[in-house]
This record gives structure tokens, C-alpha cells and sequence, in this order.
């Protein structure tokens, strides 16, 4: 267990992907910080999450020493697939944008991370619990919070929230000085994990009448597969059996006859919504990652966003430190927030098209649905419209 510093520069709260990359990075830059995880590590590392690494997340992590094992075990995919009314249309990314995305599960790239902070020395407090702020509004903020019994406090000249979606630093900004924006959509996913092989090589969405379904992996030997279903349905209501059945309902002939099914060996429902707090700064609070945004993951952009929050941060807190300047944290909500509202856009759009909405068959909006899928299969500049975002706009 890391030893509690009274001081440091930075405190970062959550030690997910956002916090515990942004740690890594000012230390590079030879700024001290320490992490504050509520879960045990153990947890943490266990979490089955995000896959798919835009193009620039991916330089990132290999510029900053992180990429090794991403180069080394991930895939590189240079399209995605789109299946409608029984045909199969392929996003060629590499050949409309020259780039391609990674294929590395968030597990991994976690691990990877923990890797590097221990050898970087880094104090990760796990179990951090009752986390507080104070000070916010001053040069000199503090930290209180309960570790293994005790209370603790670390003064420290930044705060960096990296919390999650449930979490609590968002909340330190005062209510007039805060907003959110907010769209929930009316179903779920239903997200299998099983230990056979992919039924493609890339990834398919497929828009079917009976609700919209993703093949994904992690990779040869495990497969990540998603149906869309009802708003309030539970994990009872899917034994593998119905799971698999559904989705080769869901899937053009010739990719469900390839289907290899198996046991699952993790299975999840996960809500969809698109959420935005602003701003992303208040005086020495800074938020980064689903601390102030979530996405639906039909766009694969939740890891993305907070691996760019944190290249921002980073520029931020670094001209801070190194010429005293203001202008990167005086900035940092605005240019986050840019990037951020067009993979809202973007995951909107995908979730939008591809997915049934309760009620809305055979009216206006299914027509537009039907309209949006034939204008993307058959125009070559709508596709490298999605190419562009999929695999990642610049940083
Ligand atoms: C089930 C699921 C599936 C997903 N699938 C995809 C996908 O396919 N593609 C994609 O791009 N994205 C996906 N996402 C989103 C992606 O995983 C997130 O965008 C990404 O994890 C964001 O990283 P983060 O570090 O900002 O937040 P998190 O990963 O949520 O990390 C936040 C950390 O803060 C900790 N914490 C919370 N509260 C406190 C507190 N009070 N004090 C201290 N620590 C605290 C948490 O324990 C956690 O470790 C998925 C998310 C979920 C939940």
C-alpha cells in the first residue's frame, strides 16, 4: 500500500482510465500527483469496459511509453461494418481517412497503467472513501477523505475530478455555476462476453427491425457481442440461450451461419444516455472523462474522450508549471467541451440510426432512419463522414 503524502501538486480523484493516464503523463512532465481510488484495485482491474482506440488515442499512448502491450497484443482495424435489410456495407477507414482504430480492451490498457504508475512511483490509494473538497475557489485546495479507518488530508495546488459517471467532484461546483444537458434513450444494451472466436474479423453493427445488435471482440479466442433491449429489462431475462438466438435473428444470413456460440463468461446491462456537465473547470477543479461526460457507446467514444481530456490537461497544468502561464486551464473547458459535443453528435447519430425506438415504427422518424442508412450505403462522401469521426477527430 502507497504511503499518504500530506502535499502534492495535483490530486486526482478516480483512478480509472482518465486518472490514472493523466497521472502517468505529469509525471513526465515532473509533476507530482497522487490518486485517489474509492474501489480496491483488484476491482478496478477487473472492470470489463471500453475496446475499440481511436487512431490519435492510440499515437498517445505509444508516445507517452503506454502502448507496448497495445502494440504488441491489440489489432489494428482499418474498417467497421454495417449491416441493414440483408447487406453488408464496409466503412473502409483506412482508405477514406488513411487511419485506422486499435483494438485493445480497457482491462488491458488499465493494467498497463497501474504497471507504470507503481514503476513510476506514483501513490495510488485504493479504498479512498468520504472524499471531500475544500478551497476550490483559492490558490490552496485540500483533500479530505477515509482510508482503512483513517481520516486523511492532502493539500495540493490543483484538484482533477476523473470520477466516472457516479461520481462526486462535479458536485463540488457550486449549482448556479454548473449545467447539465441531457438525452436518455428509450433501451438498454445487453452485452455478452464468451470464449470463442469472433464471428468476423471486424466489427458489425447491424440495424435490424427486431432491435440493433453489435459483433465486437477483445480478441481471436473472445468475443463481444451487444443486442439492444428494453429500457428496464434485467440480466434474467437473457440466459445465453435466448442471447444467442436473438442476435443470429439480428444478423444478415451469411455472417449468422459462421456464429460460433459458447457459455458466457460475463454478461452486463448497460442504460444508454447522453450527458454533458459544463463547465469542465471551476477555479482549481478541473473535471476530466466521464466525470463530465458520458456517450453512448454505439460510437466507441467514452475511453477516447477521456484519453483527449487528458492530453489537454496535461498542456494545461504544464504551462502552469513550467512559465506561469493561465491560458491552457483558462481554456480547457472550452476546447474540451468542443471536442467533446461532437462525439456527442457523432454518438447521437450512430445510436439514432441504427437502434428501433419503442413507438416510433412506420412514422417519420423510421422513415428518416431508413432514409439516413440508403443515403450512408450509397454515398461514398457520407461514409467518410463516419470514417472521420470513428476513427477519431484530432486532438
Ligand atoms: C459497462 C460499460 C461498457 C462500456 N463500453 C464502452 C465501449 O464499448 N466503448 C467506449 O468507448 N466506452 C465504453 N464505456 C465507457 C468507458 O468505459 C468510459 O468512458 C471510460 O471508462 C471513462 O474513463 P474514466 O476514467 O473517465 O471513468 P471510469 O472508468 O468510470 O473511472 C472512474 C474511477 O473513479 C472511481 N471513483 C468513483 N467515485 C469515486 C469517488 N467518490 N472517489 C474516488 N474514486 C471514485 C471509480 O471507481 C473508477 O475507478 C463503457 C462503460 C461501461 C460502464
Amino acid at each position: 500500500m502507497s504511503e499518504i503524502p500530506k502535499r502534492t501538486r495535483v490530486v486526482i480523484i478516480g483512478g480509472g482510465p482518465a486518472g490514472s493516464l493523466l497521472a502517468h503523463l505529469l509525471h513526465l512532465r515532473a509533476i507530482d500527483s497522487v490518486i485517489l481510488e474509492l474501489r480496491t484495485r483488484e476491482h478496478v482491474l477487473e472492470r470489463v469496459r471500453a475496446g475499440v482506440i481511436e487512431h490519435r488515442s492510440a499515437e498517445v499512448l505509444r508516445e507517452t511509453g503506454v502502448g507496448k502491450r497495445m502494440d504488441a497484443e491489440g489489432f489494428v482495424h482499418e474498417g467497421v461494418n454495417l449491416a441493414h435489410a440483408g447487406d453488408m456495407l464496409r466503412i473502409d477507414f483506412q482508405g477514406l481517412t488513411g487511419k485506422h482504430v486499435t483494438i485493445y480492451g480497457q482491462t488491458e490498457l488499465q493494467k498497463d497503467l497501474y504497471d507504470l504508475i507503481d514503476a513510476d512511483g506514483i501513490p495510488l490509494i485504493d479504498a479512498a472513501g468520504e472524499v471531500h473538497v475544500e478551497g476550490i475557489e483559492s490558490d490552496t485546495p485540500s483533500v479530505g477523505f477515509e482510508n482503512r479507518g483513517a481520516a486523511h488530508v492532502i493539500a495540493c495546488d490543483f484538484v482533477i475530478g476523473c470520477d466516472g459517471a457516479h461520481g462526486v467532484c462535479r458536485d463540488f461546483i457550486p449549482r448556479g455555476a454548473r449545467w447539465s444537458f441531457e438525452r436518455q434513450y428509450p433501451f438498454c444494451w445487453v452485452g455478452l462476453l464468451s470464449e470463442t472466436p469472433p464471428v468476423n474479423e471486424e466489427l458489425i453493427y447491424a440495424s435490424h427491425k427486431r432491435g440493433f445488435a453489435l459483433c465486437s471482440m477483445r480478441n481471436e479466442h473472445l468475443s463481444r457481442y451487444y443486442l439492444q433491449g428494453p429500457a428496464e429489462t434485467t440480466l434474467d431475462e437473457w440466459p445465453d440461450d435466448r442471447f444467442w438466438a436473438e442476435l443470429t435473428a439480428r444478423l444478415p444470413d451469411g455472417v449468422a451461419d459462421t456464429l460460433v456460440t459458447g457459455p458466457s463468461i460475463e454478461k452486463i446491462v448497460t442504460p444508454l444516455r447522453s450527458w454533458v456537465s459544463e463547465p469542465m473547470r471551476h477555479g482549481r477543479l478541473l473535471l476530466a472523462g466521464d466525470a463530465a461526460h458520458v456517450v453512448p457507446p454505439t460510437g466507441a467514444k467514452g475511453l477516447n474522450l477521456a484519453i483527449s481530456d487528458v492530453v489537454y490537461l496535461v498542456d494545461a497544468l504544464s504551462g502552469h508549471y513550467d512559465n506561469g502561464s493561465t491560458t491552457g486551464l483558462d481554456e480547457y473547458s472550452e476546447r474540451a467541451l468542443a471536442r467533446v459535443w461532437k462525439a456527442v453528435r457523432f454518438s447521437w447519430w450512430m445510436t439514432t440510426m441504427l437502434h428501433r425506438f419503442p413507438g416510433l415504427d412506420d412514422d417519420f422518424e423510421r422513415r428518416l432512419q431508413e432514409a439516413e442508412l440508403n443515403y450512408l450505403f450509397g454515398s461514398e462522401n457520407a461514409q467518410r463522414a463516419m470514417a472521420e469521426n470513428y476513427v477519431g477527430l484530432p486532438h
